[in-house]
């Protein structure tokens, strides 16, 4: 086949289908992992460096309470006690904010999902705009609670720790099994200093995505 090239571009046709194609994936992730896992931090920084937006319900959350909003005074309780906000509230504002047309060439979730139905809503959100891919921290126990007590965020007293690892546990492990079966997980071991983490991540995100850059 004759190698035409895309008229007054300069460029062949076989490169500007490559590259349509590479920015036409769009990395939707969802950053995923005990509290204390570093997730957050991960999180801002890949973000930051491939332009796109982080979202932290967390953060969304603990804003709606500072700021006394109508979601903010009926979550505050539910925040202050470790426990989970209702799927519905929590998947109705995560499918406004990936609206926004900032989300649209990808986006890192951290925080969300964190139960079986709220990973179905988040497929369904996602189904014409490529699902996401799962970059899950594995940090031990004893480590998770270290990096918590010296926090210092409201919900990071012992009790409340301990009831936010329990729900873990109960309800958000199962979202991993949930990705693995179909094969979009990568794990990776949090327990390294931040900086050797982020560059695990940074492969993983690369070699899935067939990127380069
Ligand atoms: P995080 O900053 O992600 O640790 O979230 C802080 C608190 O916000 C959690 O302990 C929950 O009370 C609530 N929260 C955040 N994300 C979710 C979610 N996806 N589902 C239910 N509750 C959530």
């Amino acid at each position: 086949m004759e190698n035409l090239s895309v008229a007054g571009t300069g460029l062949s046709n076989a490169r500007v289908v490559r590259q349509t194609l590479l920015t036409e994936v769009p990395l939707n992730l969802v950053f995923f992992g005990p509290p204390g896992a570093g997730k957050g931090t991960q999180a801002d920084r890949f973000a930051e460096r491939h332009g796109i937006p982080k979202i932290s319900t967390g953060d969304m959350l603990r804003k709606a309470v500072a700021e006394g909003t109508r979601v903010g005074v009926l979550v505050r309780e539910t925040l202050q006690a470790g426990a989970l906000v209702g799927d519905d509230l929590i998947i109705s504002l995560v499918a406004e904010r990936l609206e926004e047309p900032d989300t649209m060439n990808g986006f890192v979730l951290d925080g969300f999902p964190r139960t079986i139905p709220q990973a179905a809503a988040l497929d369904a959100m996602l189904a014409d705009r490529g699902g996401v891919r799962v970059i899950a921290l594995v940090v031990h126990a004893d480590e998770v609670i270290r990096r918590l007590a010296t926090r210092g965020r409201e919900d990071d007293d012992a009790y409340v720790i301990k009831e936010r690892l329990a729900v873990y546990s109960r309800e958000t492990e199962p979202v991993l099994e949930f990705y693995r079966r179909r094969n979009a997980v990568t794990i990776l071991d949090g327990n390294r200093p931040m900086a050797e983490v982020s560059v695990a991540i940074e492969a993983a995100v690369g070699e899935r995505e067939g990127r380069t850059a």
